[in-house]
């Protein structure tokens, strides 16, 4: 079972290196990666286990964040009270994208940012990601909303970049009332 512990912190300079495309078949190994990334998301966020656990709430983890330079992640969206869906995506590329922007009005997080950090973040509205399932098989999908931010969150990670490199130090809310608040 994966730890908090096992999560680079953003000290660490591998985050903030490009990840490589990933080749298929994957490994047996990777697979148990991808479950046990699964397994730790849905946990932390199940109050009851995040607490047993010493989860801290994620809905989102990029293999870099386990020192894996390889480009895929796994976002686990609670869309409906203790209801989860998964998405695994390998080599995802931004295809399509809203001209809507958005911001998280309380803030992105990233659990490999162990501290506070406020500021817009600005995201589209809605986005569209093609890439690979773990078969291999060419998959398309869609986000809209904090799905949309946690995609565009993950892409990132993949290219070195933290969500803390958006926000301007010296005027974290620029722009605040050029976007929508979700
Ligand atoms: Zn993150």
């Amino acid at each position: 079972m994966l730890k908090m512990c096992d999560i680079l912190d953003e000290k660490e300079s591998i985050l903030r290196e490009k990840s490589q495309e990933v080749t298929f078949p994957i490994s047996e190994e990777r697979k148990q990666t991808v479950k046990d990334i699964i397994e730790f998301l849905t946990n932390s966020q199940i109050p009851e286990l995040s607490e047993k656990y010493d989860l801290r709430p994620g809905m989102g983890l990029a293999a870099i964040q386990l020192g894996i330079k390889e480009r895929f992640f796994v976002v686990v969206h609670e869309y409906d009270e203790g209801k989860f869906d998964n998405y695994v995506i390998f080599n995802p590329k931004l295809v399509s994208n809203s001209e809507e922007i958005i911001y998280v009005g309380e803030g992105e997080g990233c659990l490999s940012v162990n501290r506070e950090v406020c500021g817009i973040v600005p995201r589209y509205a809605r986005v569209t990601l093609e890439g690979y399932d773990e078969e291999g098989r060419h998959i398309r999908i869609r986000g809209r909303e904090e799905l949309a931010v946690a995609f565009q969150h993950e892409l990132d990670h993949l290219d070195g970049i933290l969500f803390t490199d958006k926000i301007d130090p010296k005027n974290p809310f620029k722009n605040k009332e050029k976007y929508r608040e979700i």
